[in-house]
Parts: C-alpha cells; structure tokens; sequence
C-alpha cells in the first residue's frame, strides 16, 4: 500500500509540476511579444529627503499588463526574464524609458533604474549606459543605478570593474534591499557606494520589534561613518517616518509617500512639469 501511496503522490506531483513548468513556459513566451505589443510600462515611485521634504527623484519600477491575465507583479516575470535572457533586452528598454523620461522632467530629479544580473555578465553595460546617456541628454549624475548583492554575486570582480566605470561617468550607483544578503558588509568595503537602500523588512517592523529597530539604528550610524546617505524603503505609516526621520535617516521611499504611479499621473498630480524644449540652451562657447 506504501507503494501505490508512493506511486499516486509522484504521479500527482508530476502533473502538477507539468502544469507550473507549462504555465510558466507560456507565459515566458507572452513576455518576449510584451515589449512588441506595448505591454510593459514604467512606473515611477517618488523618493523624498526626510530633513527638506522636497522630492529627490524617482525610482523606475516596471510593470506588465498582460491581455489575458493582468497586472503580472516584476517578482513574477522578472525571473523568468532572467532565465531566459530577456531581461537584457528588458533592462535596455526601462532604461531608455527611464532616462527618456528624466530628461523632459522639471525640475531635474534623479532617476533610479534597477539592474538584473545578466546585465553586468552578458552585456557591455557601460558602453550602453553612455549611449543611453547620449541619446537622451541625461546628465550622468542624474542616473542613479539600483543593485543588490545577488546582482553582482554571478561574478564579482566583472561586475565591480563595470561598476568603476559607470561610476566613473558620474553616475550614482545605490545598495538596493541592505540587509538581507550574505555578505552586505562585505559589500560596502568593496565599492564606494552613493547610496543605501534599507529593506523593507526591517521598516516593517522597525514600530514593535525592538531588534529591528536596533539594526536600523546600527545601520544609520554605519552610513553616517561611511558617509553614505541612507534610504528607508516601504514607508507605510506615519509612525514610521517620524522614527526614521528621529533616528537620523536622509531618504524615505514608501506607498505613505507615494506609489509607483504612471509618468502622465506624475505629471497630473503637479509632481514634474516638462522642460519646454524650445528653452533648453546649449552650452555656449
Ligand atoms: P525593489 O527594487 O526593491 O523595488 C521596491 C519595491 O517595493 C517595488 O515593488 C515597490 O512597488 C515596492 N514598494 C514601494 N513602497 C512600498 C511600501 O510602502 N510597501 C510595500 N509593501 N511595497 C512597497 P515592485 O514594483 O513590485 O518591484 C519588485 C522588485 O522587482 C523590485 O524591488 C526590483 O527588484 C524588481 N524590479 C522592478 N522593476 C525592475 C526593472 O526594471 N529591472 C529589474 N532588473 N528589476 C526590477
Ligand atoms: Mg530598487
Ligand atoms: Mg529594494
Ligand atoms: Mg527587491
């Protein structure tokens, strides 16, 4: 009888297995004809100084609205684009979108764009963020560039010499989601970092778990030492940019200050105006 338990189990788990390979197969393929069918959009989350108030930039999320199935969230389809190498294709596309955008915005925010593994290994990213940079006219120092640990884990001495330089151009590059890697400290002795990002996980808890608050406080202090600005990402409530901002923290990002809305609302809400082409001067020589 254990056998057939046996057998009937694996038999189940086979189809479902089947099933979830299926799914994730077809929906691998929808993602490739996304980009062709105007289905990928870019989303822009504000981020905001704690001290002023005043808006800093804007991080670049992207979003797809699949014809049959919906709003696919990135934690979905991001994978899957990065197994089978769309994503660098993808990454190209919200970065042009992204630093497009940017260079129309008044005033002249920051834009933050994330990057996926791939795209340090498999690409030649500097060459492509100067001809992003290029064919847009953003300033390289309005280009902020998200990455986590596991973005550079693939291979790190690559990846640390692109980030030189693309550093080099005068582009920011931040620490995205501190906190929940293996080596972050690690991390922050290996590279000269603009900015760190502070996962959402320890805000989350940062109102009722004492040892949450203790590493947020730990953390602010290493960035003050470091002398590298930190932002508190997931501000939900009240309580918990009154906290951060008490401990000290330079940046929040968070759905209390803002979700990741289209570039039209941004411009409906009175967030950014554009740039009226017709005045920008060219430098005079
Ligand atoms: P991330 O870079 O850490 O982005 C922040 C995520 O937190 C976003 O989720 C944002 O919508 C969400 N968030 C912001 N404020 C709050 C809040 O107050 N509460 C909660 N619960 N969530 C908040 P999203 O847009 O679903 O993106 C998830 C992840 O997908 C991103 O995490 C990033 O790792 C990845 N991703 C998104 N767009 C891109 C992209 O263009 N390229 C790459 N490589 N990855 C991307
Ligand atoms: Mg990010
Ligand atoms: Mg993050
Ligand atoms: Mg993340």
């Amino acid at each position: 009888r254990a056998k057939a338990d046996v057998a009937h189990h694996v038999c189940y788990y086979d189809q479902s297995m089947d099933e979830v390979v299926r799914a994730r197969r077809s929906l691998a393929s929808d993602l490739k004809a996304a980009l062709d069918n105007n289905e990928l959009d870019v989303h822009y989350q504000v981020q905001t100084s704690v001290v002023t108030s005043q808006i800093r930039g804007f991080e670049a999320l992207l979003r797809w609205n699949h014809p049959e199935h919906g709003f696919i969230p990135p934690s979905e389809f991001i994978p899957l684009a990065e197994e089978n190498g769309l994503i660098l294709q993808l990454g190209e596309w919200v970065l042009r979108e992204a630093c497009g955008r940017a260079a129309s915005w008044e005033p002249p925010y920051k834009v933050a764009v994330n990057l996926s593994p791939a795209q340090f290994v498999h690409a030649d990213l500097a060459k492509l963020i100067i001809e992003v940079l290029m064919s847009t006219g953003l300033p390289a120092n309005r280009l902020e560039l998200e990455l986590t640990e596991s973005t550079i884990f693939q291979d790190k001495e690559r990846s640390f010499s692109v980030l030189r330089q693309i550093k080099a151009l005068g582009v920011n590059i931040a620490l995205d989601d501190f906190g929940t890697g293996y080596s972050s400290l690690d991390m922050l002795r290996s590279f000269p970092f603009d900015k760190i990002k502070l996962d959402r996980s320890f805000i989350n808890e940062a109102e009722e778990n004492l040892q949450a608050k203790s590493i947020i406080r730990a953390v602010l202090a290493l960035g003050k030492s470091l002398d590298i600005p930190i932002l508190a990402e997931g501000i939900e409530t009240k309580g918990q940019l009154t906290l951060l901002g008490d401990e000290g923290c330079d940046e929040v990002q968070g759905y209390l200050l803002g979700r990741p809305t289209t570039f039209a609302n941004l411009i409906e809400t009175g967030k950014i105006s554009l740039v009226n082409k017709g005045e920008i001067s060219l430098p005079r020589i």
